[in-house]
């Protein structure tokens, strides 16, 4: 592959390798088990385990799992699944809640040495004591107990002696602080909850900032790579490694990855799962890893999607048709054409005697390896698009029309002698003569047609369902539109082919295959299918269709 500039992330890696700073590069990947991975974390994943691919080390699957209401073992497995699937294998898979004890002892640790508090204030004094970024805050009356006294009320939140809320525990930094996260911030708070792992086992659980640094320099991360929102947290992460005297992991924030037409926040993602606005968290229009699976995406070109937005350090948003051109370029050279007609006509030959023959038809030009044959069965009647057929021709109008010739891929070419309409005007049936000496790869006949369309032998051909997706939000960002984010959805995101025809070797399609319906675009078999009943995804179309 072609030399590429080092992103800002790989330059401080190189650096502190090549300064002797650290040996062993070690990074971590840290979700929350409170939903599914989404693309947004694809660009994480691709960055933590992209840098240890390439520098060495290694990488940890941490799962970030100190709060107990939302988190729940289904997400763990599948987010698991999601990284392995995109190509990725993590050296240790940890559990920041494996840390209560340790992290409990880190809070008595800041206690004795005076830089911990219980306070008992309520929510609205605390924040009426907060102050505002122009102005400093005020202490809180609890703020100088003794540390004993901390001690004491700290091992009875521990014990279960207090209702939810009643106290919490702080650190004692700085109410003056311009960086509001310093005046004081929570570290500890009662939460009578299970916890899906360590289920009653705790009753008090750590905040995010209290939990995340320590976690990181438990493992010894050397680079906590993280999102630009963090970046005000770096102070306190700095203040809590320095003031526990622990080993110093080192934070970096880079831009997270906006994508037009969707929404990436496992909240808002959870939210149209549990109203039954899409299937499931793998329904084919999520920008979740698993929907993106299912609509048939390859782990490779969601990889080379992240290679290609970079690492950036400020925030923009990128199109989704960028996602699709990676996909495109991928299945280009992967996946077979075949042919499947989605909105059938009948197609007559009135002068092939034949009945039936095997005609022979390339898999992929385009593959790598040639791509191979298959047999395609012809017969004198057909289904054919019907938007394949003008009763009358437009302008540079190359395809079916009366009296007008175009070839039958793979097969031969053709000419409309007629047609026949129902009593409702619709065409129901276009009768041809073929031309025998025309048949594809053996061309004698001497005729040049400009239009070329794809069919089906309806004797053999095989029905299926097929989905065509569209985007989920009809406004490119639903997230700064006013209102709600669902007010956004597009109606039409979904449209369903009950019947469309397919030709027969698509029996065969497993859930891994790919195929070019030709001219219909990139389409693989959904997890719905049963033996009576095949289901397709249409992945993308060939070319960038979306109207803006
Ligand atoms: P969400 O809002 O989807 O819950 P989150 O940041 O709270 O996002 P986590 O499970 O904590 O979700 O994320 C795990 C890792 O993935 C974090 O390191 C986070 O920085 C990263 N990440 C999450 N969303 C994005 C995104 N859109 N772009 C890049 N990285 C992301
Ligand atoms: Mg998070
Ligand atoms: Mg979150």
């Amino acid at each position: 592959s072609e030399e590429k500039a080092l992103n800002f992330i790989e330059e401080i890696v190189e650096n502190d390798l090549n300064s002797g700073k650290y040996e062993t590069l070690v990074t971590r990947f840290p979700p929350e088990p409170n939903g599914y991975l989404h693309i947004g974390h694809a660009k994480a994943i691709c960055l933590n385990f992209g840098l240890t691919q390439k520098y060495g080390g290694y990488t940890n699957l941490r799962f970030d799992d100190t709060n107990p209401v939302t988190e729940k073992t289904e997400y763990v497995n599948s987010q698991q699944e999601d990284i392995k699937w995109l190509g990725f294998n993590w050296k240790n898979e940890l559990y920041a809640s494996d840390y209560f004890d340790e992290l409990y002892s880190f809070a008595v640790k800041l206690i004795e040495k005076g830089l911990a508090y219980v306070d008992e204030s309520s929510a609205d004094e605390i924040a009426a004591l907060k102050g505002t970024p122009t102005e400093p805050g005020q202490d809180s009356p609890y703020r100088n107990r003794s540390v004993e006294e901390n001690l004491n009320l700290f091992t009875k939140m521990k014990a279960g002696e207090f209702a939810d809320g009643a106290y919490i525990l702080r650190a004692k930094i700085d109410m003056a602080s311009t960086n509001m996260l310093m005046r004081d911030p929570i570290i500890y708070r009662i939460k009578h909850a299970e916890h899906h792992r360590t289920g009653n086992k705790w009753c008090i659980y750590p905040m995010y900032d209290f939990a995340h640094g320590q976690s990181d320099s438990i493992e010894n991360i050397t680079h906590s790579i993280c999102t630009l929102e963090y970046v005000s947290h770096r102070e306190l992460y700095d203040w809590f490694i320095e003031k526990l005297e622990i080993f110093p992991s080192k934070q970096y924030e880079f831009a997270r990855l906006n994508l037009t037409s969707t929404v990436m926040s496992k909240r808002k993602l959870l939210q149209l799962v549990n109203e039954n606005l899409v299937t499931g968290w793998d329904d084919p229009r999520m920008p979740t890893i698993s929907g993106l699976r299912r609509r048939g995406f390859t782990p490779k070109s969601i990889r080379e999607f992240c290679e290609r937005i970079g690492i950036a350090k400020r925030e923009n948003l990128i199109e989704l048709s960028l996602l699709e051109f990676c996909i495109r370029e991928d299945l280009n050279k992967t996946a077979n054409r075949v042919m499947a007609v989605l909105d059938p006509i009948k197609l007559i030959i009135t002068n092939y005697e034949k009945g039936t023959e095997d005609l022979i038809g390339e898999n992929n030009p385009e593959a790598e390896d040639g791509g191979g044959t298959r047999i395609i069965p012809f017969s004198n009647e057909l289904w054919i698009e019907r938007e394949d057929f003008m009763e009358v021709p437009a302008k540079k109008w190359f395809r079916l029309a009366p009296g007008a010739m175009v070839r039958l891929k793979f097969a031969y070419i053709v000419k409309c002698e007629n047609f026949v309409k129902d009593e409702n005007g619709n065409v129901t049936e276009i009768h041809c003569s073929y031309i025998p000496e025309s048949k594809s790869g053996n061309d004698t006949s001497g005729i040049n047609v400009k239009g070329t369309i794809h069919w089906v032998s309806a004797q053999h051909a095989k029905t299926a369902e097929i989905r065509l997706y569209d985007r989920l939000f009809t406004s490119e960002t639903p997230d700064a539109e006013e209102g709600d984010f669902k007010d956004y959805l597009n109606p039409e995101s979904l449209t369903i082919i009950p019947n469309a025809f397919i030709e027969p070797a698509l029996a065969d399609a497993d859930l891994e295959s790919r195929y070019q319906f030709i001219r219909k675009g990139y389409f693989c078999l959904d997890r719905d299918s049963t033996d009576d009943k095949l289901v397709f995804n249409r992945t993308v179309t060939l070319k960038d269709t979306f109207k803006k």
